[in-house]
């Protein structure tokens, strides 16, 4: 089905625009009809190309995706609401990587560095040092200008059965436990040996190690003062670190650099002379994770499900606010740099470009074009992540009368081994106390991997959650009282 009410019913709608249709059975806006599955489709095949290059934040391939979203909010006549005038808000992004020509060895046999060895961290060190092979249940020995050599020891808790990025959790929650268990030891490096689990995913999670480490505070200020090398090996290097009179030869140094991430920001004024200067605030983000080591034959990892769909959602959301305004303003967010650490909505909430007060509500979506067709997701509804029961009821009664979507609740259960609410862009706004809800068609088997395809979209889907998320922002933004926050 191209459209989702049938063109009649448009006709219908267009006559009674201004009192509300018997056919909608309830408040619902007025310009659903201008959320096209057409154009959807055609803006989200653009954003997820491979043209796009995965725009990765700290890259230029993100602004020229944060430029392209800028100028289809241009287009469409949002205005800006950024930086100075434009649709910008630029933030710093603090980088730091090792350095190319870093060189590990032992026993005189030289490592390839991201095949055959991956430094976690980034860290200047020059180590010419004897290594003192430790197995798990031996007692600490003198480490001082050693390096402790060891097997990774399986985390003390293992991720959830069946959760995503499986290897990649068990893997950096091992390497955590075991640097925070040695680094004060004395010990001038650490070298951890993949076990056959860490190993088998090695290259897609050190290919992380390899991008380095972000922030969007000064390096001075977080970095730590006992930061010593962490490397991970792989397991046929185990042998040679078992040998008596083992040595490590190492020469690691780190790059830092500073580049500009954005978010974009644009305005559909509202048409109450007070309420206006309220903001409903529609949230997603334009980053996604670049160019990495092939997967099935494919290096570009596009993002499409996460989260090109929610940013072409906004588009079409202002397009249709703008064909018909509610009475509050409606402001759209694309935020930068999410999936390095929620650094563009951290730094919004942290300098919003307008009053933060001002901000009634905010609907984040993260990946809304996936799973079964009759199947979504609303985080934030339940307790303990629950900020607002007002909030949760306009957008569930939004879909009691408008998509009919059976809602999942249990993701929002503390218990729920993903713990997804806290991973996306609405987090820092709740956090702020800011009434905050999250749309989401939750996850799939192509979750950060570049089979996160355009082609893989359900996009009528895709339009139905993009109309349940303005049919909620338009309740919000006529209504007369801004939701509460709970208690
Ligand atoms: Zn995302």
């Amino acid at each position: 089905m191209r459209l989702a009410f049938p063109l009649l019913f448009v006709f219908v709608f267009h006559l009674c625009s201004n009192s509300y249709s018997q056919e909608t059975g309830g408040d619902l806006p007025p310009a659903l009809s201008a959320i096209k599955e057409k154009e959807l489709e055609r803006d989200l095949f653009i954003l997820a190309s491979d043209t796009m290059r995965g725009k990765r934040a700290g890259t230029l391939d993100e602004l020229k995706a944060a430029a392209w979203v800028a100028q289809q909010a241009q287009e469409a006549g949002l205005q800006p609401a950024g930086d100075d005038g434009t649709f910008f808000q630029f933030f710093p992004l603090y980088r730091s990587t090792v350095s190319e020509e870093s060189q590990i060895s032992i026993n005189g046999r030289p490592l390839e560095l991201w095949e055959e060895a991956w430094v976690r961290n980034p860290v200047e060190a020059n180590i010419e040092a004897p290594v003192v092979w430790m197995d798990q249940e031996e007692a600490l020995v003198d480490l001082e200008g050693k390096v402790l050599a060891m097997d990774l020891v399986p985390p003390s808790k293992l991720p959830a059965e069946g959760i995503s990025l499986y290897v990649y959790r068990y893997a950096l929650s091992a390497i955590r436990e075991q640097t925070e268990k040695f680094k004060n030891s004395g010990a001038t490096a650490i070298i951890l040996v993949a076990d056959s689990i860490a190993e088998s995913e090695i290259g897609f999670y050190g290919h992380g190690f390899e991008e380095g480490t972000y922030s969007i505070e000064k390096p001075e200020q977080i970095a730590s003062q006992n930061d010593i090398p962490v490397i991970l090996v792989r397991g046929n290097w185990k042998v040679d670190l078992q040998k008596e009179n083992s040595e490590i030869n190492a020469r690691l140094g780190k790059d830092q650099y500073v580049f500009p991430s954005a978010n974009v920001v644009a305005k559909a004024p509202g048409t109450d002379p007070q309420l206006k200067n309220e903001h409903v605030l529609f949230s997603g983000h334009h980053d996604h994770d670049g160019v990495g080591v092939p997967v099935e034959g494919d290096s570009i990892w596009n993002g499409a499900d996460d989260n090109a769909t929610v940013s072409v959602a906004l588009l079409a959301i202002g397009r249709a606010w703008l064909e018909n305004p509610g009475k509050r303003s409606a402001l759209f967010v694309w935020h930068g740099a999410e999936e390095r650490g929620l650094f563009g909505s951290r730094y919004f909430v942290a300098d919003p470009t307008v009053e933060k007060k001002s901000i009634v509500a905010v609907l984040n979506g993260d990946m809304i074009g996936r799973n079964e067709p009759e199947k979504a997701a609303l985080l934030g509804s339940i307790p303990p992540h629950r900020n607002s029961e007002e909030l949760v009821k306009m957008a569930m009664d939004a879909n009691a009368r408008l998509t009919k979507f059976e809602v999942d609740t249990s993701w929002d259960e503390a218990s729920h081994p993903e713990n997804w609410y806290f991973r996306s862009d609405h987090l820092p706004y709740a956090q702020a106390g800011i009434p905050a809800i999250f749309f989401t068609t939750l996850l799939h088997p192509d979750y950060h991997t570049p089979q996160d395809e355009a082609e893989r979209i359900d996009i009528e889907k895709l339009t139905k959650m993009t109309k349940w998320m303005y049919a909620t922002g338009w309740k919000i933004s006529n209504t007369e009282k801004a939701p509460a926050l709970d208690n």
